[in-house]
């Protein structure tokens, strides 16, 4: 098995140390690539794409013909998990933001996302939420976080934060508004991997 995690920008050693602690937890193994060019996509087995500045990275996954990739990895069937900018990315609408500023989304999960949904009020924080596809009460990072205010038939909402979803999934793609990767608690990597083994 082979996780990619896109590395071209945001918190990518953070999410593959908890792939590697998730992996442990649960006694399986997998490689784990990071991915900044094109040409690795193809070959893995489930990505992950993570928060960074959703701007940035949509212009450059495009200059380095991964995004093209991506699609084709999701028409594969393989899975996909984003977080916060991820989460953007993976969606097939934006918000004015979004639209003004010609910012590329992947358009793979039938959402249409609001790009600083949290973030305005408040830069980042740190909040414990009932989420039930986890079973208990959850610690989630919240950084400028984004959130899904349009869901198609498709999408299953997990979670809602203020009349926003901030957890959806549709087949095979996870979308989060929050950082699993900043705290310890690997369950949202675990429910990924599900996916995966
Ligand atoms: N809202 C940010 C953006 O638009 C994403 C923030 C994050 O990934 N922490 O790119």
């Amino acid at each position: 098995m082979l996780i990619g995690v896109i590395a071209i920008q945001g918190d990518v050693s953070e999410h593959v140390d908890a792939l590697i602690r998730a992996l442990e937890e649960r006694g399986q193994s997998a490689d784990i690539v990071t991915i900044k060019h094109k040409g690795i996509v193809p070959g893995c087995d489930a990505l992950i794409l993570p928060g960074g500045e959703s701007t940035t990275l949509g212009r450059l996954l495009i200059r380095e013909g991964i995004a093209d990739e991506i699609r084709q990895l999701h028409l594969s069937g393989k899975p996909i998990m984003g977080t916060c900018a991820g989460l953007i990315l993976l969606a097939k609408e934006g918000d004015e933001q979004v639209k003004k500023t010609h910012q590329h989304l992947l358009g793979i999960m039938d959402t249409t996302v609001n790009r600083n949904a949290f973030g305005r009020q408040r830069e980042s924080f740190e909040t414990e939420l009932e989420l039930p596809f986890l079973n208990s009460p959850y610690t989630a990072v919240f950084i400028r976080a984004p959130g899904i205010v349009g869901c198609g038939k498709d999408v299953t909402v997990l979670a809602k934060m203020d009349g926003k979803v901030i957890a959806a999934e549709q087949g095979n793609i996870l979308a989060l508004a929050f950082h699993p990767e900043l705290t310890f608690d690997t369950r949202v990597h675990q429910y990924f991997l599900n996916k995966l083994f």
